[in-house]
């Protein structure tokens, strides 16, 4: 049995129906849905050969990879199954995202539903495991990282009374085999691990992935190079991988089935390999002409508002290439706010080559395009930043109102003190004024327009849609209902 056992809570080790956006179910609450239903709906149990997944979460596997490298001997397990590999285990290593439900999206729907997301509770659950609290009492070392590690800091209590002995923040690649090293010679390890910029890993110290991922999701880059006030990625280099890279992480996904997609992660897709903020033409066309002959589908993690009004013509090639396999395809993107004011305050790099000053144009420019593209775009807002205004919240909604013609979701996501402001107050449910909950309607209003049309594009040809379909689409009817009733209550 391998020394090192590494996992995650059962709402990460999901593929999500084969739709990264499902995904974003397990920031909900337990709701009106029965639990079971709701768990079957948006985050089932990934398929395993004797307990060990298909595929896992990208960052998990990078982890997987690199401890691989370094010569452990380590295996990726579902939680399902955890109580079959863990007997002789040292170390279980826990991949995290939101583990506290401190995430954006988490906390706005914690926050208005008054209740702990199920990715915070199945995160709890996971290390109240009998198989995990066993393995603790008898030396068994844990060890947690991901994206969601700074959310520790906020819970110390938590970390005391956990039996976590290590949290890993930030890009691990250069620290992963010490810590785990330390933890295999039973030694003490800090309860905090931070790395340091000296520890941010090149390009060639970021391992190919060797198992497949969750939903055919490869890194094309990391960082962003537009330095947004209230964001963590951007206190990281930018770097972009070579396409022969990106190609190997695909092919190593492609062993899992044919009808394998591709997801392709950067924090702008429309940036690869440029160095500023102008798409980089020959690059981006080269990649997409490599992945399109891979892969049968294709979505984006992210991408901007202003790469994708800046080149037009750039864009709609790319669609294009894309369309030819597949009937529309979804990335995220970053509204934040529909007033030029304050997006000169907290983001003024976000909309350039254009004036910080033209943002909501920029916004309403690209996502025209993209719905004349077929890109669907889930946008994100931030209500409640440290310098809103009245008057800013009057042109955000202006601006939700002048894109009720784009097939979209718009999603307001309370404040979370994160990058440079991440000494600023939260933003609580509490101090939501009238104008913020307007906006909230406003935001249900648009989504619910559009989520009939965007159910009917993603099961459109699928055996299995109708009755799958049905269960989404009674939620969605749920849902409309509960937002009326608590916008109700809101007045
Ligand atoms: S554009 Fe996005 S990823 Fe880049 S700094 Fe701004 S919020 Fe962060």
């Amino acid at each position: 049995m391998p020394d090192v056992i590494l996992t995650s809570d059962r709402t990460l080790m999901s593929n999500y129906h084969n739709n990264e956006f499902l995904g974003f179910g397990t920031c909900a609450p337990p709701n009106f849905v029965p639990e079971w239903l709701y768990t079957y709906l948006f985050f089932p149990h990934i398929k395993t050969k004797q307990g060990i997944p298909v595929a896992a979460p990208y960052g998990l596997r990078k982890a997987e990879a690199q401890l691989l490298k370094e010569g452990f001997d380590v295996a990726t397990v579902s939680p399902k199954h955890l109580k079959h590999f863990i007997g002789e285990a040292k170390a279980l290593g826990i991949y995290i995202m939101d583990p506290f439900g401190l995430g954006p999206a988490s906390s706005t729907l914690a926050a208005i539903l008054k209740k702990e997301p199920y990715l915070a509770k199945h995160f709890k659950g996971l290390l109240n495991t009998p198989e995990v609290v066993e393995a603790k009492k008898r030396g068994l070392k844990v060890v947690v990282g991901g994206p969601g590690a700074w959310q520790f800091k906020y819970r110390p209590e938590f970390v005391e009374s956990s039996g976590i002995d290590c949290i890993v923040e930030g890009e691990a690649e250069k620290v992963l085999g010490k810590v785990f090293r330390t933890a295999l010679n039973g030694e003490k390890l800090p309860k905090h691990y931070e790395v340091d910029m000296g520890n941010v890993p090149k390009l060639e110290d970021i391992p190919d992935i060797v198992q497949p991922s969750v939903n055919g999701l490869v890194e094309i880059g990391r960082g962003c190079c537009r330095g947004c006030e209230f964001c963590n990625v951007t206190l990281r280099p930018l770097r972009w991988y070579p396409v022969e890279k990106i190609l190997r992480e695909i092919d190593v996904n492609i062993e899992l089935g044919k009808n394998q997609g591709v997801c392709l992660h950067g924090e702008d897709v429309m940036l690869y390999g440029s160095n500023n903020v102008t798409p980089n033409d020959e690059k981006l066309l080269k990649l997409h002409e490599a992945v399109m002959k891979k892969a049968d589908s294709i979505s984006w993690s992210h991408c901007s508002l202003a790469a994708v009004a800046s080149k037009p013509k750039l864009f709609a090639q790319i669609s294009e290439m894309i369309l030819a396999k597949q009937a529309w395809w979804g990335a995220e993107i970053g509204i934040e706010t529909g007033s030029a004011m304050l997006a000169k305050k907290i983001m003024p790099a976000k909309a350039l080559p254009f004036k910080a000053e033209e943002w909501p144009e920029v916004v309403k420019q690209g996502m025209g395009l993209m719905h004349d593209s077929l890109l669907v775009p889930a946008g994100t807002l931030i209500v409640g930043l440290p310098e809103e205004r009245e008057e800013d919240l009057l042109k955000t909604m202006e601006l939700v109102d002048d894109l009720k013609d784009c097939r979209s979701l718009i999603v307001p996501l309370f404040f979370v003190p994160l990058g440079r402001l991440k000494s600023e107050d939260w933003f609580k449910q509490t101090e939501l004024t009238e104008l913020h909950k307007q906006l909230l309607v406003q935001c249900a209003e648009h989504d619910f327009r559009w989520v009939g049309n965007l159910m009917d594009m993603t099961f459109a040809g699928k055996w299995y849609s109708p009755a799958l379909k049905g269960g989404y689409k009674f939620f969605a009817w749920m849902a409309k209902r509960k937002t009326k009733q608590h916008v109700k209550s809101f007045h």
